[in-house]
């Protein structure tokens, strides 16, 4: 038997680097500079534990494109290497000297805010280049500058070179099929995509900067225009920041910083700030939700230690929380995994309930500090918060201290106060409390009327998730139950004693059922005769709420019952027996005059209910002009 070890050569490797381990051949300049961060970043603790002596300076990076010569540089002023360290860090593939250098000075620098750690990420400079070479100098005194390179064979070389400066030059020969890096606006948009905001300034080019004029100036003065570094990052945006430090119009100018191209003001923001049991800090803001809002535009950005990873966040920030906007920053979500094994991961969990909890804590408090400005606010966040009630149990929990109820007077109720308020009035026979609701003020005015007659109050509920809701509150909230104004006649609606008594017998209501079956189109309309109040309408037009509630569920998505939405309207005509012009109808002794009559009446329900159109109603306004003669 023979044993060994598989050698994983350079050879095997560059293959799958180049092709397989990143898809995205953009992410060099990302993996690149992230490499020069950390060696400016380990100098900078260093200088600080001081292990490096001297004046550090302001050390930055820099990003040189030269089309001519088909060449980027990458030039950093951090801690450099010594030839060793070219031989130990680079020519080993997978060594990673980040994460051996968050090891060793673990206890010392605990936050070190190095990003590196597969090892890898160097070698993706050969997704895009034929030769790569790197000049570089150690702090450490006395070293020698060096001069590794290598065309992505596994031969190299390594020699000593002249170089003064502290710290790395990469340079990168662009291969034929990688020439379209070697356009300064492509790299320009890569730089803003991922590091916008990183921790070390980064320079690329010059820009033009025109001077404030000194104070008391001349007014025809000519402003002095200078030439200064174009900085492409802001290395400390506002979620690195404590809350305490920031003020409303930083967080404002932040929003603004992470999308430009949104003119809207974000209603409220939360900050994210922890470090136990994971580290997280993140801004979310909550936007006003516009009618062509786009959930592909101006997403949430997922950053790892102030470099741009994605702005897919699925699995990390639950489902109902993806429509609001920000930042969040973790290095403890990891990223070379499939999406499914990341909902699985346990460190994803907590972190996506944490991200819950501080969305509802935030709400309440939102709530209690300042309730009016929150009722102003609710018609732009309810979707999110009824989504969110819908989808998290915990969530739901915490909604009964801010979901707010509006009625159609644009009172705002959260649950326990509208169960208070209505509970004596609106609480039927059988002990149900029941709550009224609308969901269009217009079109349902007769029914809501007839409910405000009664004291009633009655909700304006439209949302399109609202059937959904309204079910979830049933079931969770004992002897409640939700009818919509027009579900039935508002006597039916709260049953409170028992049924008035008819004018008409028996036979009566028999031969006026036959008269109305001819006239009345079956398919669509079950006609139900109820004893009522004289001065009630002497037909009503009513949508069984059961029905109505199932298709609009399935019609949303998820929920209710199978094939609904492509069933037919159905509808109720409830005719009051007790009224005169019923009774008028039954005693017309011609028939044309009887249809005459049972046509006008029936138009005019479903007038009340926005369901005359067309044909019918031209014929109806034909028919009235005639009637009143
Ligand atoms: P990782 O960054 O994940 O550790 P890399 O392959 O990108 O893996 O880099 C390997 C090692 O090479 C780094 O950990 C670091 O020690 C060294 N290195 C890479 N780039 C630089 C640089 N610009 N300056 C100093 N050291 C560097």
């Amino acid at each position: 038997m023979a044993t060994g070890n598989i050698n994983v050569t350079a050879e095997n490797i560059f293959p799958i680097i180049k092709k397989f381990l990143y898809s995205d051949h953009e992410i060099f300049l990302r993996e690149l500079i992230s490499n020069a961060t950390d060696a400016t970043l380990k100098l900078k603790h260093l200088s600080t534990l001081g292990e490096a002596k001297g004046d550090i300076g302001t050390p930055m990076i820099e990003i040189k494109v030269d089309k001519d010569n088909k060449e980027i540089r990458i030039i950093d002023q951090g801690i450099g290497m010594t030839s060793e360290e070219v031989e130990k860090y680079i020519n080993q593939v997978a060594f990673s000297g980040a994460e051996e250098f968050v090891e060793k000075y673990k206890d010392k620098v605990p936050d070190s805010g190095i990003i590196g750690h597969f090892g890898l990420g160097f070698y993706s400079a050969f997704m895009v280049a034929e030769r790569v070479e790197i000049f570089t100098k150690s702090f450490k005194e006395d070293a020698k500058a060096v001069r590794w390179e290598c065309d992505g064979s596994p031969q190299y070389t390594l020699e000593e070179t002249e170089r003064t400066e502290r710290g790395t030059e990469i340079v990168l020969h662009i291969a034929e099929d990688s020439e379209e890096f070697l356009d300064e606006g492509k790299i320009r948009g890569l730089l803003t995509k991922y590091n916008k905001f990183m921790p070390i300034p980064i320079k690329f080019g010059t820009k033009e900067e025109t001077l404030p004029l000194p104070e008391g100036a001349d007014k025809d003065a000519k402003a002095e225009t200078v030439t200064v570094d174009d900085i492409i990052n802001n290395p400390n945006p506002a979620w690195t920041k404590q809350p305490s430090e920031l003020e409303d119009e930083d967080y404002k100018k932040f929003y603004r910083e992470l999308y430009p191209m949104q003119f809207e003001e974000p209603l409220f923001n939360i900050h994210l700030n922890v470090d136990y049991p994971f580290n997280l800090t993140g801004i979310l803001y909550f936007p006003k939700l516009t009618n062509n809002l786009d959930p592909q535009k101006d997403r949430i950005q997922l950053y790892q230690n102030q470099v741009f990873v994605t702005d897919n966040v699925e699995g990390i920030v639950p489902d109902f929380l993806q429509m609001l906007r920000g930042v969040i920053d973790s290095p403890d979500i990891p990223l070379n995994v499939s999406r499914s094994y990341l909902q699985a991961d346990g460190a994803v969990k907590k972190i996506s309930s944490y991200i819950t909890r501080k969305v509802a804590d935030k709400l309440i408090s939102l709530f209690n500090n300042d309730r009016k400005s929150f009722e102003e606010k609710w018609a732009d966040i309810k979707i999110i918060i009824e989504y969110g009630m819908l989808s998290e149990e915990k969530f739901f929990d915490k909604a009964k201290k801010f979901a707010l109820y509006p009625t159609v007077n644009d009172e705002y109720f959260i649950w326990d106060e509208l169960i208070e308020k209505i509970k004596d009035n609106q609480t039927d026979k059988d002990d149900k409390t029941v709550v009224l609701y609308a969901s269009d003020k217009k079109a349902q005015h007769s029914y809501i009327q007839d409910a405000k007659d009664k004291g009633y109050e009655v909700l304006l509920l439209d949302s399109p998730i609202v059937s959904h809701l309204i079910q979830k509150l049933e079931t969770s909230n004992e002897n409640i139950s939700f009818v919509r104004v027009d579900a039935d006649h508002i006597d039916n609606l709260i049953k409170k004693e028992d049924t008035k008594i008819s004018k008409l017998s028996d036979d009566e209501k028999e031969k006026l059922k036959t008269v109305l079956e001819t006239n009345i189109p079956k398919e669509t309309y079950t006609i139900q005769l109820e004893a009522m109040d004289s001065k009630a309408n002497p037909f009503i037009i009513t949508q069984p709420e059961f029905m109505r509630r199932m298709k609009e569920m399935q019609a949303s998505g998820g929920g209710g019952m199978m094939g609904m939405s492509n069933f037919p309207d159905m509808y109720n005509l409830v005719v009051n027996t007790n009224s005169d012009l019923v009774g008028e109808i039954l005693n017309t002794k011609t028939a044309k005059k009887q249809e005459r009559l049972i046509k006008q009446t029936f138009d005019l329900a479903k007038l009340s209910q926005n369901l005359l159109h067309g044909e019918e109603l031209t014929a109806f306004i034909k028919r009235s002009y005639e009637l009143i003669k």
